[in-house]
């Protein structure tokens, strides 16, 4: 009997709880993303994946299109699917959408005995460097990158160090801790864009099958990205 009592805590040791965030704009959500969300999570075994819209993002244009419409087509785009939720903790809050702030509030959330991975994309990584208390996200979560076949990573010096430092080598070492390493995962990526998809709507043009068709006829009913000017935002990341 005490046998079978230390083997079970010993491996519920060894295997955390599991959770992923994966931050974005949304401007609006697309299938590149929702695919995305769904092989992360497959890949890295968590047990759910939450997808947390930027309110107020630091580091580009704020979107001319409001957060609330934002939220409103990702809750769409999710309704229905067991591994995916929105996280809308970022409209909440006053100010900028600082990355540290949202991953430090989701701890005190689940305590500390959960693997958090906060997932993005080798675009964002590649910004990393110039978020706002960049060095003190690993205290909170696993950072990983995700990056496609044959595509080379572009790093600063100090991140490079950085991550070399907390690299681990496979995805089911995630769950053995609650946060502090780097994966690089790679997978391969739709080329679907919002960016893409708001010039298609300005210019007349479906964006229909790029993203999921109850988000299209929410931007259809609410006569989104119909302008020139909400298209024309958005540089940097
Ligand atoms: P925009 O075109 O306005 O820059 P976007 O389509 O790149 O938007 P974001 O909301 O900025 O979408 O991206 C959020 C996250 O989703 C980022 O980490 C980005 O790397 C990732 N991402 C965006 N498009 C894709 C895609 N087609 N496949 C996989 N990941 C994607």
């Amino acid at each position: 009997m005490w046998c079978l009592v230390t083997v079970i805590s010993a491996d519920s040791i060894s295997s955390l709880p599991s959770l992923a965030l994966f931050g974005g704009t949304f401007n609006p959500v697309h299938h590149g993303h929702l695919r995305m969300a769904l092989e992360v999570a497959e890949t890295i075994g968590v047990e759910s994946m939450r997808l947390v819209p930027a309110a107020r993002p630091p580091h580009r244009a704020q979107p001319l299109i409001s957060v609330e419409h934002r939220l409103a087509m990702l809750r769409l785009a999710v309704k229905g699917d067991p591994m995916l939720s929105v996280d809308d903790r970022e409209l909440a809050r006053a100010g900028l959408s600082f990355t540290i702030d949202t991953v430090a509030s989701v701890r005190d959330e689940v305590g500390p005995d959960v693997s958090i991975c906060l997932c993005m994309g080798v675009d964002a990584y590649s910004e990393l460097h110039r978020w706002h208390r960049w060095r003190e996200l690993s205290d909170y979560v696993h950072i990983v990158i995700i990056t496609r076949p044959g595509w080379r990573l572009n790093e600063a010096p100090e991140l490079i160090q950085w991550r070399e430092q907390r690299q681990l080598k496979k995805s089911t070492d995630l769950s053995s801790s609650a946060a502090g390493s780097c994966l690089l995962l790679e997978l391969t990526s739709l080329t679907i864009s919002s960016t893409h998809i708001r010039q298609l709507v300005a210019s007349g043009l479906s964006p229909r099958y790029l993203l999921p068709d109850p988000v299209y006829h929410y931007m259809q009913e609410h006569g989104l990205y119909t302008s020139l000017q909400e298209n024309n935002h958005d540089t940097g990341n």
